[in-house]
């Protein structure tokens, strides 16, 4: 048998990786030090996020972050003894917020994003994975129409992708939407749209249906790797030496320590994202929806309905902030006020960021090392088509994108 190809990592980026991989007939490993699907696979929002072209580096947020870092009810929070390491990509990422780069990033993003559901689909069809992925509508909740039209920005750019939404507005919101309360006076309403019922069941299906096409899934630590005459000749981990033909790094957030014991040092930094699921609640939303005050999702999930969101600057030594959980709690209350619940559960994850808001796709040299992290806010929604990218580069079929926008050679020379 041929050599194989060592997948690190089994988040919603690997296990697609691996199970096209194995689909094409390759001999492939899948390595993670945890059971599939517990990194930032795990508590996501479960949004196939179409609509996500737009980053957070769009022009206005000069404007906002003076307001975010003083209203304790605002999204972003800031671990301030972390700061000084944060800094060099912060400053990096901030200057990517203006219009002319981020319009930039969203002519990426569309051909990365824009086909999600029917991704998910050919993926997982025919397998026990698919009865995992909803069709819905995905609403962005206002407080009124007059903070919707000023959203201008994102919604052009929406528009130009073929995104246009149904917009809803006084009392016709609480008969789309009946767990709204006063709060919300606007709904934009986006059909074709769709949602995973829980990203870590779907993940671990994904890992079964690997396992059953013949792939080998092994939890171990990867810690490092040999080259011979510069190419990847095997990875070494707590379990030993595994020869490889290639490897793919999908470690998330702990790929840029993995990429640096491979020489490319990435400046990928963490923001860190909570969620509450309300167990047994007495009302959901029809469909999923982003509560646009509090910038966080509400999808109804099989555990409950899952709120998932916010932005956290502080690395990831440092312990969970109650800081962050309090705002999604009074928010919800805000915004759906005759909800009861039986008991709440609480989640902090990591979204593996890049400075350009881009992940990185792509071969390093004709090394045999692939690439396929930094997804930031979108690696549920992107998945699929990344792995389907790596595998058909890795068998030379030409991607029908363009590519380089992702190309992790962007950061060889620091
Ligand atoms: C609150 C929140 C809400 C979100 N909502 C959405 C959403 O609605 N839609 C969306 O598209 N995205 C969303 N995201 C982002 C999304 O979750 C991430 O982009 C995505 O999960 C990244 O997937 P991944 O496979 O790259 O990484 P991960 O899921 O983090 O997987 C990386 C894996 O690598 C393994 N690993 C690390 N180091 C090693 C090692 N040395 N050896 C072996 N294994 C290793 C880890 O154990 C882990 O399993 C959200 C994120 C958060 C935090």
């Amino acid at each position: 048998m041929s050599k194989p190809i060592i997948v690190i990592g089994a988040g919603i980026c690997g296990m697609s990786t691996a199970l096209w991989l194995r689909r094409f007939g390759h001999n492939v490993i899948l390595m993670d030090k945890a059971k599939p699907g517990m990194g930032a696979s795990y508590g996501n929002a479960g949004l196939l996020a179409q609509w996500a072209i737009v980053p957070i580096t769009e022009p206005s947020l000069w404007k906002q972050i003076p307001k975010h870092l003083i209203d304790p009810m605002s999204p972003l929070f800031v671990k301030w003894r972390y700061l000084p390491t944060l800094l060099p990509w912060l400053v990096e990422f901030l200057r990517n917020a203006n219009a002319n780069k981020a319009l930039k990033t969203k002519d990426a993003l569309v051909p990365l994003l824009t086909d999600s559901v029917l991704q998910h689909k050919v993926l997982t069809e025919g397998t026990s994975a698919q009865s995992w992925i909803a069709d819905s509508k995905f609403s962005y909740a206002y407080r009124d129409k007059t903070s919707f039209e000023k959203d201008t920005f994102s919604w052009a750019c929406k528009k130009e992708a073929g995104m246009v939404p149904d917009v809803i507005t006084g009392l016709d919101v609480q008969d789309v939407e009946p767990i709204c309360g006063p709060a919300i006076k606007c709904l934009a309403v986006l059909s074709g749209q769709g949602h995973v019922l829980s990203p870590h069941i779907y993940v671990s299906k994904l890992a079964e249906v690997f396992q059953n096409l013949g792939g080998t899934f092994i939890q171990t630590d990867v810690q490092d790797f040999e080259k011979n005459m510069d190419k990847i000749s095997a990875v070494l981990t707590d379990q030993g030496r595994f020869a490889c033909d290639k490897i793919v790094v999908t470690a998330g957030i702990w790929s840029k320590p993995l990429m640096g014991k491979l020489g490319l040092n990435v400046p990928l930094e963490t923001e860190r994202g909570y969620h509450v699921v309300y167990k047994n609640p007495s009302q959901t939303p029809e469909n999923p929806m982003m509560i646009t005050t509090g910038k966080f999702a509400v999808t109804p999930m099989t555990d409950g309905l899952r709120c998932a969101g916010t932005v956290e600057l502080g690395g990831i030594t440092l312990g969970p902030s109650e800081a962050p959980i309090k705002m999604l709690r009074r928010r919800v209350a805000e915004v759906f006020p005759n909800m009861t619940y039986e008991c709440t559960e609480e989640w902090m994850g990591f979204r593996p960021s890049t400075p350009d808001s881009l992940p990185l796709i792509g071969e390093l040299d004709h090394s045999g090392i692939f690439t396929a992290f930094g997804h930031q806010h979108v690696g549920m929604t992107a998945g699929p088509k990344t792995g389907r990218l790596i595998a058909d580069m890795i068998d030379k079929r030409t991607p029908n994108i363009d590519m380089s926008p992702y190309d992790p050679v962007r950061y060889a020379s620091r």
